[in-house]
């Protein structure tokens, strides 16, 4: 989850000022995570605390309700906000972004992968209950359940085009006219082809942020599939985590040391 978060930092400034290049500073003082990282928070508690009689989807809902209440300036669209804000249950019908960028602690979660496609699509269909909404999500997270198992980039690409998306383009030939929208369908193939065609974590989320359209998401959701591929470099670790707040914070570490080996 630290990659996506880190995507998002470092994304967030680019968000409707598109940088349509790979030479920038990777994060400065006026980044901020978004609410592509509360969420992701909030999906990252749910899978910590669901209660015994409690199902994965109403913990997903208890979550995203009480942790996303206490940003409501972060970034949601109108109508995930007013969910939120007014403690709605049913979905929406969403297609939108929020179904991916959400997604990435559910891999790290789960090392059985028809149990770890399940959690996503109930964490998802709370509220993106429309097919492309819960396709960007669990093609998000079993890209980086494949990542988790350092399967080839060629595996990853065969299975995504297979199952998911087809990956006709290369980020090169996106760049000059890809512009921002908030869309799975226009997102999460962008996404998954920045990881595809990343050297290193850092390389990747700076991939994302260059292609451009709704850049702190599409660097979170790639930062997600890095993180599990390649390692996170300790300082770019530590600088992000500074932009988080104690809340946030301490659901990271919990989450890290419990599905994630890291103390
Ligand atoms: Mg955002």
């Amino acid at each position: 989850m630290i990659g996506a978060i880190i995507g998002d930092i470092a994304g967030s400034r680019f968000e409707f000022n598109n940088h349509k290049s790979k030479e920038f500073e990777l994060i400065v003082p006026e980044c901020n995570f978004t609410d592509d990282t509360v969420m992701t928070c909030a999906i990252a508690e749910a899978l910590m605390t669901k209660g015994e009689r409690e199902t994965l989807q109403e913990a997903a809902i208890r979550t995203m309700h009480s942790i996303g209440k206490h940003y409501p300036n972060c970034g949601y669209g109108y109508y995930f906000y007013t969910w939120i804000l007014n403690d709605l249950t049913e979905p929406y019908n969403s297609l939108g972004n929020g179904a991916g960028m959400r997604i990435s602690p559910v891999p790290f979660a789960f090392d059985d992968r028809a149990q770890m496609l399940e959690a996503a699509k109930a964490v998802t269909e709370v509220s993106h209950n429309h097919p492309e909404g819960i396709k960007g999500a669990l093609a998000v997270a079993d890209v980086i359940w494949m990542a988790r198992q350092k399967m080839s980039f060629e595996e990853i690409r065969q299975t995504v085009n297979e199952k998911y998306y087809k990956l006709y383009f290369t980020c090169d030939e996106i760049r000059p006219t890809y512009e921002h929208v908030e869309t799975c369908m226009e997102s999460v193939p962008q996404a998954i082809e920045a990881f595809l065609e990343s050297t290193s974590f850092e390389d990747a989320i700076r991939t994302a942020i260059s292609i451009g359209g709704d850049s702190d998401t599409i660097a979170c959701m790639t930062g997600g599939m890095a993180e599990a591929y390649w390692d996170v470099p300790e300082d770019i670790r530590e600088l992000a985590e500074k932009y988080l707040d104690a809340r946030l914070l301490d659901i990271v570490r919990r989450f890290e040391n419990r599905y994630q080996n890291r103390i």
